[in-house]
């Protein structure tokens, strides 16, 4: 059995003695514990804008994994990280046409790191690596590790959504993004929909089909193409939601509700979210059902992110003045609607928190997966369930659609409805929902997940993902 190389924007570094951080890199870690195996990918520091490129990646060595870190000069960072990624992938990927912010300079930052990384990968190869890249800060690395004359089994997953052809023909590289895409043996999405309009584009543009046995052609190469929908540690999350009525902030957060209902909403702060369109949804409830003013308290914990994009500095102003505005117009001397939190919170607390929430609101205007959703679902009192609120356009609607209540968020006088109908839903139908999700999230997690694509990334032979069924 080969080894396993996982590429990733990111690696979490090891700090001796205690575990990642995070189910997904719980997993990985795992999965290359038990066969060895090289973790690659920037190392979160970050050298002057004048230093040359890192001519060896520094090597860390934890049981039988390898951590392969590669420091990133200012300006390389810039333009690949902060500029290419997430100023143009990010928002046009997520249908963000509107953001989208194209520049050359940016484009070759990320094609000039995508090389540095093959080519200091390269030779810390064995023949017989599966190499598994991860999203996409890292497209174009499978066709960069085959310019260096790399044969072994290559796999790609993408985290975020993969839009429909008219959406990603906005990008004006596109043609080069999906080349980037054909080099991979296994490309897997996160839902049969982001496979949907990948089969689209390179039908439309002329590039490929699909081939009888469920293989897709791409420029040339028979590939593996399905989708992968990654799960969260369900059972691990499940046992710190039961442990963390003694957390102390959960403690303090259910004293000071009083008795009142708990909606609860946990996003980095991201315009894919749809935060700014809940809060006015919430607005929208208080003001149509009186009856809850009072009853009901909605936390949103959403620490800040990408702050050097400034398309997220603008965002923040936007949900922090209507946030306050929605509390000066509604609030009463002894209650506040919205309590907004700019703030992390530890893993278990998070899990006790899910399981004092009648309704976790999770309502993205897109979303690749969501794992708050699953999250949520994972921590709830299986005798008194809360009610998953769920966006359509989050992945995961495609697997939790058997028990939540989907909504469309840009439909915010829906969305308002839809919350007084979780909030007022009886326990049996709690009950019932909330088992069919917990099924599906228990029967398949971040484990069986990874199991899933490394399967199908050994095994040349296979050519239906065995997760297909969605
Ligand atoms: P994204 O990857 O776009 O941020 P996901 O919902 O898929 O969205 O994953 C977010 C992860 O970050 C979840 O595991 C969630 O628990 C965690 N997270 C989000 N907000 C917070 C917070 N305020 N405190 C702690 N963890 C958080």
């Amino acid at each position: 059995m080969g080894r396993l190389v996982v590429v990733s924007n990111r690696v979490p570094t090891p700090t001796p003695g205690t575990p990642p951080a995070g189910g997904l890199a719980v997993a990985l870690a795992g999965a290359m514990q038990e066969r060895g195996g090289i973790w690659f990918g920037w190392s979160g520091r970050t050298l002057p804008a004048t230093s040359a490129a890192q001519e060896e990646p520094e090597m860390v060595e934890q049981g039988r994994v390898t951590y392969a870190l590669v420091d990133l000069t200012e300006r390389d960072l810039n333009d690949y990280y902060a500029g290419f990624s997430n100023r143009m992938l990010w928002p046009l990927l997520h249908y963000r046409m509107d953001l989208a912010d194209f520049t050359r300079v940016a484009l070759a930052g990320y094609y000039r790191v995508n090389q540095l990384f093959a080519r200091l990968l390269a030779p810390k190869v064995e023949p017989d690596d599966l190499i598994w890249v991860h999203d996409y800060h890292l497209i174009p690395m499978g066709g960069e590790l085959r310019a260096k004359g790399l044969t072994n089994r290559l796999g790609f997953f993408l985290h975020i959504p993969f839009p429909p052809p008219d959406i990603l023909t906005v990008l004006p590289n596109h043609a080069d993004i999906v080349r980037g895409l054909a080099a991979y043996d296994v490309v897997g999405f996160q839902t049969p929909s982001d496979v949907e309009n990948f089969e689209t584009y390179i039908r439309r543009e002329k590039v490929g089909h699909r081939l009888s046995d469920g293989r897709f052609v791409v420029h040339g190469r028979a590939i593996k193409v399905g989708a992968y929908p990654v799960g969260i540690e369900t059972k691990a999350f499940t046992e710190a939601a039961e442990h963390a009525a003694k957390n102390p902030l959960v403690k303090r957060m259910k004293e000071s509700l009083l008795g009142r209902q708990l909606i609860i909403g946990v996003d980095r702060l991201d315009y894919s979210k749809g935060i700014a369109e809940r809060i006015q949804a919430y607005e929208t409830f208080l003001t149509l059902d009186e009856e809850w003013r009072g009853r009901c308290t909605y936390l949103q914990v959403t620490p800040k992110s990408r702050e050097d994009v400034p398309e997220y500095a603008a965002m923040e102003r936007e949900v922090a003045e209507l946030a306050g505005r929605v509390n000066g117009a509604h609030s009463d001397l002894d209650w506040t609607p919205i309590r907004y939190v700019n703030r992390t919170v530890g893993r278990n607390a998070l899990a006790g928190l899910y399981r004092l929430a009648r309704v976790g609101l999770v309502t993205p205007l897109r979303d690749g997966m969501n794992l708050v959703a699953k999250e949520y679902v994972a921590a709830q009192d299986p005798a008194d369930p809360g009610v998953l609120l769920l966006s359509r356009f989050a992945g995961a609607a495609h697997e939790l659609d058997i028990g939540a209540l989907l909504t469309n968020p840009y439909d915010v006088d829906g969305t308002a409805g839809a919350l007084a109908r979780a909030l007022e839903m009886p326990l049996d139908e709690r009950v019932d929902r909330w088992r069919r999700m917990y099924d599906r999230i228990s029967k398949f997690d971040v484990t069986d997940w990874r199991k899933a694509f490394i399967g199908a990334l050994e095994e040349p032979e296979r050519t239906t993902p065995k997760i297909a069924a969605v």
